[in-house]
């Protein structure tokens, strides 16, 4: 089967990917959105907010919103306007060609199923779990990877925190807010956090450390009613009676998928121009918890979305330009490696560059491409 050509194809389909969707399918560029697959963890349709209960600080809900019914509201509302959602995982991705192949199914495949001319990256990010069968079933019921998000659900109560480094911290000093103590749960007896963090944990007393242990379980059948701690000593079990268990052990961005074609961080996340949603490739723009490990919340994931559409949308527009290739829709008709963008029969120069002003950081890693 040959290719099928798109304008702008976007991979994933969290708040970023469907914010996205929504804005290039309003400006009539029939956006392509491959939505994931089902699974257990973060990355499925609808991403994160798939596997959570209330959500009480997205603007516009004044009595909250189920995180579900607020995803499969956005899918409804870029499917309104045109765009195309298909329930499959991208398996291989060629940025460097043009147009950008996208491969659905064998990656090994002589050719993409997909060719676009821009592509919006919204793979999201997952956080890194403790792997107990309990966590899939009691996640949005207690269990939560979010302080921010579901912190004001603890008011008045007693919940743990595990991890040992500046987000733990971070995290259990913001829960003092709302709970009437902090556990933190450390493996160790010493914490990888920094000095001022650790600091400011030790002179909360609403904060208490569990030092040398682990989670063995979390205990509760419909919400969380305790956690089994491990001593990493002596092995001696004992339970803690908490309402709430916070995950902070860390996130992982989706980037597999991207390894050798996009710059990240060391950490693997994406890395986007300041301000912009542009990457160092042309036509390859990146949004939500994919770049973002700072905020790492729905409605800055939507915002980065509409950034990204409107950044892609202004790089198609800014290709009619091109001398030889007219507008933007006459991409070659059929994909092939061999069709480079650094190909100068390919690739004219264009008139209008969305990123003529952008001059590279000094810590900015090499490009890829040019
Ligand atoms: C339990 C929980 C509760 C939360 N509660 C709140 C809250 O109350 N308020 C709030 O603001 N934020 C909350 N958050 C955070 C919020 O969910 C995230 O910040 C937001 O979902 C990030 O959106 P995103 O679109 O960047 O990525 P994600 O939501 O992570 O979506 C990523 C998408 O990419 C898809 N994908 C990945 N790989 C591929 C591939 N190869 N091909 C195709 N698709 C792919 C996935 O299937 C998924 O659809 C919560 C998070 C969790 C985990």
């Amino acid at each position: 089967m040959p290719p099928t050509h798109h304008e702008v194809v976007i991979i994933g389909s969290g708040p970023a990917g469907l914010t996205a969707a929504i804005y290039t399918a309003r400006a009539d560029l029939a956006p392509l959105v491959l939505e994931g697959e089902p699974s257990s963890d973060s990355d499925q349709p609808g991403g994160q907010l798939m596997l959570t209960t209330d959500v009480e600080n997205f603007p516009g809900f004044p009595e909250g919103v189920m995180g579900p019914t607020l995803m499969t509201d956005m899918r409804a509302q870029a499917v309104r306007f045109g765009a195309k959602v298909e329930t499959v995982k991208a398996s291989r991705v060629d940025l460097a060609s043009t147009p950008i192949g996208i491969w659905v199914g064998d990656p090994d495949a002589a050719e993409p199923t997909h060719t676009a001319d821009a592509v919006i990256i919204s793979t999201g990010a997952r956080s890194v779990m403790l792997g107990l069968e309990a966590e899939e079933r009691l996640i949005g019921h207690g269990l939560s990877t979010c302080a921010t998000c579901d912190g004001f659900f603890f008011r008045d109560q007693e919940i743990a925190v595990v991890g040992g480094g500046d987000s733990a911290l971070e995290e259990a000093t913001f829960l003092t807010k709302f709970a009437s103590k902090v556990t933190v749960v450390h493996r160790r007896d010493e914490l990888r956090a920094s000095k001022i963090m650790q600091n400011r944990a030790f002179e909360n007393p609403k904060i208490e450390f569990a030092w040398n242990s682990v989670v063995d379980d979390v205990l509760g059948e419909e919400a969380v009613t305790g956690i089994r701690l491990r001593d990493t000593a002596t092995g001696d079990l004992r339970e803690l009676p908490v309402t709430g268990l916070f995950v902070a052990i860390g996130h992982r961005p989706n980037t597999d998928l991207f390894a050798g074609q996009l710059a990240m961080d060391d950490n693997g996340y994406l890395l986007t121009h300041p301000d912009r949603s542009t990457t160092d490739i042309p036509g390859v723009f990146a949004c939500g918890d994919v770049q973002d490990h700072t905020y790492r919340q729905a409605i800055t994931a939507a915002a980065s979305g509409c950034m990204a559409a409107i950044d892609a949308e202004r790089w198609l527009q800014s290709r009619q330009c091109w001398s030889t290739s007219g507008p933007s829709g006459a991409a070659p008709a059929r994909w092939s490696p061999q069709s480079s963008r650094k190909s100068p029969t390919s690739r004219p120069v264009r008139c209008a560059s969305p990123r003529s002003t952008w001059t590279r950081p000094p810590n900015w890693p090499a490009a890829t491409r040019s």
